[in-house]
């Protein structure tokens, strides 16, 4: 066949899809989110018709001449997997641009990349522990102030803003005492100050709440908890609206490197396809676990932000649409010992770092995810020794009550 023809073939099949589909990003806008997570940013392939997105595992791409090629030349810079993954993402947290990384730590690695020397952060003091360790081991060392605060209330944020004050980091629900932080205001600080807002939506995901629509300038999940959902995949990306800040910030994910590859990207496509369903069973499970801690005799205190007593319950009411499957809780006897003896004898809550699988998990924040946060800080900020962490799972929610009440005796 000459190549001409070949040529027009594939010019043709392109634009057959093209025309028919329902699955470009920009055509879907009006499509609601469970649609949304099925078809966003992907397209049957072109060569075969596969529904499926290949994984593109490839390092480079072949021109015809020197810069005549596919929009696809070096596979740091771009791959077909990651930009359906990328497209996809930004459409279901409402954004126009997605960027994929390698870890949640390389997509947050990449936004305190645009602060200079000098630059300050608020941060909110209830935050991931590689967060708060990124910042103060490594950002810290190149002269950039960040200070930690209580968000719970936003207007306290304005007493520490300076004239080098640049970008307000939050993240809510917080991790791991699920304070909720009022991003609208966030946003509405942040921009009379014109600083980046920053909302690191992990523990929510776009089913729960799109920060994008309440002001937000860059929304940054951990791929690895609930868009991937099944435990099998690190991944990190940053959704937003503002093409600048994304060319500075595509910038940083060519220029240092830190990009998934295309199984990794492949595994989240496959993953958010069903993470309405699976989200909407991680809240019917968290609420019914969280009611049964808050009634048992050796819990001291349960964290969730469904409680009408919790203190934030009505902003939480105001920008999430339910309240997630993450739960903490605190014993009576407020020991590390009396947590050891309930992480050590559940079943179907395995022991682990990591959150938003379909799976449960127990976890201890003071020996496990904030072990290195300083005991004196941990304290101050109420993670205390006792503190008990779940990432309620979608098993059955009378198996996972009888597994805690197993271990709570
Ligand atoms: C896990 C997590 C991160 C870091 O993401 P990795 O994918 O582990 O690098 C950041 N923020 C929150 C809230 C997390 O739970």
């Amino acid at each position: 066949m000459h190549n001409s023809c070949l040529i027009g073939i594939v010019i043709y099949l392109c634009a057959n899809y093209q025309s028919k589909s329902v699955y470009n990003k920009m055509d879907n806008q009006n499509y609601k989110l469970a649609t949304r997570l099925i078809h966003a940013g992907v397209e049957p392939d072109p060569s075969t018709g596969a529904i499926m997105t290949p994984i593109y595992q490839t390092s480079t791409y072949v021109q015809a001449a020197p810069g005549d090629h596919k929009g696809y030349e070096y596979a740091r810079t771009q791959n077909p997997t990651r930009t359906a993954l990328q497209n996809a993402l930004a459409s279901i947290e409402n954004a126009k641009y997605g960027l994929c990384f390698g870890s949640g730590m390389a997509a947050t690695d990449a936004v305190l990349k645009l602060l200079q020397p000098g630059d300050e952060v608020i941060v909110s003091n209830d935050l991931y522990g590689g967060t708060y360790r990124i910042m103060t081991k490594v950002f810290a060392h190149y002269g950039i102030k960040f200070s930690f605060i209580s968000m719970q209330n936003a207007g306290d944020i304005e007493g520490y803003i300076t004239s080098k004050t640049r970008m307000l980091w939050i993240e809510t629900p917080t991790n791991p005492l699920l304070n909720i932080i009022d991003i609208a205001a966030c946003a509405q600080i942040a921009h009379a100050h014109n600083m980046i807002l920053v909302c690191d939506n992990t523990f929510a995901s776009p089913y729960l709440q799109n920060p994008i629509d309440l002001g937000t300038d860059i929304v940054l999940h951990s791929a690895t908890k609930y868009l991937g959902g099944h435990s099998d995949v690190v991944h990190g990306c940053l959704l937003l609206n503002d093409p600048t800040l994304e060319e500075r910030l595509r910038f940083m994910q060519n220029s240092c490197g830190a990009v998934p590859g295309p199984h990794d990207c492949w595994l989240v496509l496959r993953g958010i396809k069903t993470l309405h369903i699976r989200m909407q069973r991680h809240c019917e499970n968290g609420e019914a676990v969280a009611k049964y801690l808050e009634q048992h005799p050796k819990v001291a205190k349960v964290y969730w932000a469904g409680f009408p007593h919790h203190p934030n319950h009505d902003i939480a009411k105001k920008q999430m649409r339910g309240f997630g499957g993450m739960i903490s809780f605190t014993l009576k006897d407020d020991s590390i010992e009396a947590a050891m003896s309930v992480l050590t004898r559940t079943k179907l809550f395995s022991l682990a770092e990591s959150l938003g699988g379909v799976e449960s998990l127990i976890g201890h924040p003071a020996t496990m995810t904030h072990g290195s946060i300083p005991r004196e800080e941990r304290i101050k900020n109420g993670l205390s020794d006792s503190l008990i962490r779940l990432s309620v799972g979608i098993e059955d929610a009378d198996d996972l009550i009888a597994d805690l009440a197993t271990a709570l005796v």
